[in-house]
């Protein structure tokens, strides 16, 4: 496959997009997307709201679409923007938890405008080391990166981390200036998967039975955002589980017993501070297979993709809104 740049695309990296966001006091949204559907689903939501948004794919989702059908899905999502009307998309193209300095190299090759190369798991010093060959790589193509200290707890693919670490404030400054890193994920209690926290870990409310769970370290964030004032940090593993989403998948034979996410409020606040970037991908997996679950539920004789698909798309539209005006705050923001 040739390469090609990100711009030749029509994408944009998260420079610009980032800087604004945090003097803003708002987030942009990060969703991961798989499918078609997904893909026109978040467009039309961005589009809808003004909203810049960035569009990633884990390594996994990647190699399930992909990578040069990918090229073609992003170079469509900043077409089928302007056709909905919109002069100037913003929208970025993101490897989501890159795994190698390869893996990296071969996205910026092949279109993608950011990219994230998670280190988190090495010990500090090759962290640095990762980071900043692939740092040194991107910036030759004004290709931005996510670095990641500290780390989450929950699912990614293939990567399952037992236990999390909250990122250490004291280790935040020499991180970004080795590496030149363009944003950092952190690790303050967020975590991957739509079982974020386990039972004994929160409270449950009397009267539901539902699972509460604990607060994020906002502390700790605050100490970071005083390490480095106005560098753009990202949040992790934020879909909020939405509890009716839940209780269809449920109710129409699913088995999702406990699923627990991040309280909307608490994302609220983190988008007002240093937060610039907010990763959301359980939320749109429930949305759809909600949908499809409810439909195949009330029409057991149906069975063209459209007739299932299409509310699927319509049901995770809907919520990529709710987060973009009611949580984020990016909205009338191009
Ligand atoms: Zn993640």
């Amino acid at each position: 496959m040739k390469k090609v740049s990100y711009k030749e695309l029509g994408l944009v990296n998260t420079r610009k997009m980032f800087a604004k966001a945090v003097k803003g006091g708002y987030a942009i949204p990060a969703f991961n997307f798989n499918t078609m559907e997904q893909m026109q689903a978040i467009v039309q939501a961005a589009v809808e709201t003004k909203s810049p948004v960035i569009m990633q794919v884990s390594k996994g989702a990647r190699k399930y679409a992909n990578p040069t059908i990918l090229r073609y899905m992003a170079q469509g999502a900043v077409e089928y923007a302007k056709e909905l009307g919109c002069k100037k998309p913003q929208i970025v193209l993101h490897l989501d938890h890159g795994d190698s300095f390869e893996t990296c190299k071969s996205c910026i090759d092949m279109g993608f405008s950011s990219v994230m190369i998670d280190g988190s798991s090495l010990p500090f010093k090759d962290n640095i080391k990762l980071t900043k060959k692939v740092v040194a790589y991107a910036h030759k193509f004004d290709v931005t990166v996510e670095a990641e200290l500290g780390v989450l707890a929950g699912v990614e693919d293939e990567v399952a981390a037992e236990e999390s670490h909250y990122t250490k404030p004291e280790e935040v400054i020499e991180f970004a200036t080795k590496t030149g890193c363009d944003s950092l994920a952190i690790s303050i209690g967020t975590s991957h998967g739509a079982y974020k926290f386990k039972p004994e870990q929160c409270t449950r409310d009397k009267k539901t039975g539902k699972l509460i769970p604990p607060p994020l370290a906002f502390d700790v964030l605050k100490a970071i955002e005083k390490k480095l004032p106005g560098f753009p940090i990202v949040l992790h593993g934020s879909s909020s589980v939405p509890q009716d989403e839940v209780d269809t998948i449920n109710k129409f034979g699913g088995k999702l017993p406990d699923a627990v996410g991040i309280p909307e409020e608490q994302l609220r606040k983190a988008a007002k501070s240093a937060v610039c970037k907010i990763n959301i991908d359980s939320d749109s997996r429930l949305a759809m297979t909600a949908a499809v679950r409810k439909y195949f539920a009330e029409n057991p004789g149906h069975f063209d993709p459209r007739q299932y698909l299409g509310p699927a798309r319509e049901s995770m539209k809907k919520m990529y809104i709710h987060k973009i005006v009611k949580v984020l705050g990016s909205n009338n923001k191009l």
